[in-house]
């Protein structure tokens, strides 16, 4: 929503006083995520302040007015806006009453020009003034609305405080809607290099960034009152992320894991997959058969620690053995097509690597393969990790997954 302000006084545009109700309205009005476009001083001069209002309704949809609502001829705010939107000026049964109240209060006598401050567009909501005595008014048409202060800043900011602040936070106030982007297999500093322009141009929503345990979230929050506008920000900046780094994009939400998604993605396609293990001792399964419903995509498991195992119940070749080792991309895809056909699953992984803490086969510590098998095509990954044992293991299976996923 784009506001504007219109402060009213010949003795603004002569330079006596300074505009500080524009000052105080625009902080205000920035801190409620309005923005302000325009400030317009214009003197009491009821044809040129008709020529503004004209101006404004073309271009803002909340107009704010202060001044010229007192009970002299100059002040002429109210004669003038109700001119333009082409409504009927009414007595305030309460605002009159207010009035008169205060002049017994200060044992004054009334007189009849006082009157004219009761004097409100009709239809309009009344704000009472507690320190004075024009009130304010709030005007709603379909497609404006329209705010009209006094000029002193002594009656508007508590009015503002009290009355039209609460009325613009509970109309204007826009909800916050929020969603999380899950990547792997990207770090924090490399996915940022790769949003820097979106992340600093971007303000609805905005992205911010999270990394942890080795995963990054980005959380994109749009300001919205429209929940369905909402979602439209957040699939169009989606959108712009995903260009650059979707192939790293695994999920949504602030539950949702690696493992998971492709428990899911397995599921839905009707897929099984089995296991060949051997730095990660079964790890694999084990987060796998972590979900209730494993059976039905989880065919089995085989940790192959020693070569004999490997050749004898996974069937990998002893030359691959003898020519590759048993940390190569050779034995990975051999591991893979064994776990495959021996537990008669669709899809086959491995994982064969060292973990630490001393060099095997003159790998150094963090070497790893991971094989896929998928009948009869098998690929093998190479990694280097940094970390402890259980670092490595752990990421290990994490890119596993990962791997599953693409
Ligand atoms: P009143 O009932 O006091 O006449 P009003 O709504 O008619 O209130 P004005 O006559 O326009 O207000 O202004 C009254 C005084 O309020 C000004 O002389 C000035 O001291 C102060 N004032 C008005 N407008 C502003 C402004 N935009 N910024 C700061 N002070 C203002
Ligand atoms: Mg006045």
């Amino acid at each position: 929503m784009n506001a504007e302000l219109i402060a009213v006084g010949s003795e603004l545009l002569l330079g006596q006083i300074a505009n500080t109700n524009a000052q105080f309205i625009s902080e205000q009005l920035a801190e409620l995520g309005i923005n302000v476009f325009y400030h317009t001083v214009v003197g009491d001069n009821p044809e040129r302040l008709k020529q503004v209002i004209s101006i404004a309704q073309s271009r803002s949809e909340l107009i704010i007015f202060t001044g010229g609502l007192g009970p002299t001829k100059d002040d002429l705010t109210k004669e003038t806006v109700a001119q333009c939107l082409d409504r009927r000026l009414v007595t305030d049964d309460k605002a009159m009453q207010q009035i008169e109240d205060y002049f017994k209060k200060l044992n004054r006598e009334m007189t009849e020009n006082n009157r004219k401050q009761a004097i409100v567009l009709e239809g309009s909501r009344v704000l009472p003034n507690n320190n004075g005595m024009a009130p304010g008014m709030i005007i709603e048409t379909e497609s404006h609305r329209y705010i009209l202060m006094p000029g002193p800043p002594s009656e508007m900011k508590p009015m503002f405080l009290g009355e039209v602040k609460p009325y613009l936070l509970k109309d204007f106030n826009e909800p916050l809607h929020s969603r999380v982007l899950r990547f792997f297999g990207i770090g924090e500093s490399a996915l940022e290099t790769e949003l820097m322009d979106l992340i600093d141009a971007q303000t609805n929503p905005t992205i911010a960034p999270l990394a942890k345990e080795g995963e990054v979230t980005l959380r994109l929050t749009a300001k919205h009152r429209n929940p369905a506008e909402a979602t439209k920000l957040l699939d169009d900046t989606e959108a712009k992320i995903s260009a650059r780094v979707g192939e790293f994009l695994y999920g949504y939400g602030d539950e949702t894991t690696l493992p998971q998604v492709v428990f899911e993605l397995l599921k839905d396609k009707g897929l099984t997959v089995a296991s060949a293990e051997s730095l990660t001792g079964g790890l694999f399964s084990q987060q796998l058969t972590d979900f209730p419903g494993a059976s039905a995509l989880f065919s089995g498991g085989i940790v192959g620690y020693t070569n004999e195992v490997k050749r004898d119940v996974l069937g990998v070749e002893q030359r691959i053995l003898d020519e590759n080792g048993a940390v190569s991309e050779a034995c990975a895809m051999a591991m893979a097509s064994g776990a495959a056909e021996h537990c008669h699953a669709d899809l086959g992984i491995s994982f064969t690597g060292v973990a630490g803490p001393s060099l095997e086969e003159d790998h150094p510590v963090g070497t790893v393969f991971i094989g896929l098998s998928h009948g009869k095509t098998q690929v093998a990954h190479a990694f280097r990790f940094n970390g402890s044992r259980r670092g490595i293991r752990q990421r290990s299976v994490m890119h596993g997954f990962d791997l599953i996923r693409r």
